[in-house]
């Protein structure tokens, strides 16, 4: 479904990402793990549109995405759940998501999708008039997600979900990831939490200093031995 094909990118003279090759099939969780600085939020950026691309290519569903717009190539149906929420702290939890869906073209279908988000995340609904700044830090988090939902993605690109969360409220989170894939939508996952994220994925990357240098379905990375000792606190 995504194809990237050897993509370079840069800061000025950062080199970030080195020749990052990494697909994700229809229907799949695939996660891009790695320690802060990898480059994991600069390959989503990338994926966006947001972050320049110097060399390589980027391929959603067979298309080009490379010359399009940010715009573009969200209509095309990627969908971002951004590192640090960005929710709008002064709009409540449903104005919040109502803007998730701004792009969709099919209106009359909205209602439908704010009952799947409610859904998942039934907290939402308690409080869809509550101010969203002022929610629990995992609240935010769901929130950001079911924003993303609201536009309908074919593939949601999910950074770091588990950021800054207590253990309890991150199974809960990545349960209802797992359960959102299951119904139907494919997943790019970035995480540092490379335990919980291999727990729900089919697929992993892991990215060092901007260079995949190990890759392998999430179950033969959870038990390679370097793997262990390098990201999964050596258990
Ligand atoms: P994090 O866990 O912090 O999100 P990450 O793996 O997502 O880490 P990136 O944010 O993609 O890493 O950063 C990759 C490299 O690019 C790092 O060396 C970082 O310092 C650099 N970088 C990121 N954003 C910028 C920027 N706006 N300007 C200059 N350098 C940047």
């Amino acid at each position: 479904m995504l194809k990237i094909s050897a993509i370079n990118c840069y800061y000025g003279y950062i080199h970030a990402l080195k020749d990052v090759s990494l697909e994700v099939p229809e229907g799949k969780i695939v996660t891009l793990l790695g320690a802060n600085g990898a480059g994991k939020t600069s390959t989503l950026k990338a994926i966006s549109g947001i972050l320049p691309i110097k060399s390589g290519k980027i391929e959603f569903m067979g298309k080009d995405l490379t010359k399009l717009t940010v715009e573009k190539i969200v209509a095309e149906g990627i969908v971002q759940s951004p590192e640090g929420r960005q929710i709008f702290p002064e709009l409540t939890v449903e104005e919040n998501l109502k803007i998730g869906s701004y792009t969709r073209k099919d209106k009359k279908n909205i209602p439908e999708t704010f009952e799947r988000v409610y859904n998942y995340f039934p907290i939402l609904k308690e409080r869809k008039k509550q101010i969203a700044g002022t929610l629990s830090g995992g609240e935010q988090q769901m929130l950001a997600i079911g924003r993303a939902l609201m536009a309908k993605p074919k593939l949601l690109l999910l950074d770091e979900p588990s950021l800054g969360l207590a253990p309890l409220i991150v199974k809960n989170i990545f349960g209802i990831i797992k359960q959102i894939n299951e119904e139907g939508t494919t997943i790019l996952l970035v995480e540092q939490n490379a335990v919980q994220a291999l727990n729900i994925a089919h697929y992993g990357y892991i990215l060092e200093t901007g260079k995949i240098v190990h890759q392998g379905k999430a179950e033969d990375l959870k038990n390679d031995d370097k793997v262990k000792k390098a990201y999964l606190g050596g258990q």
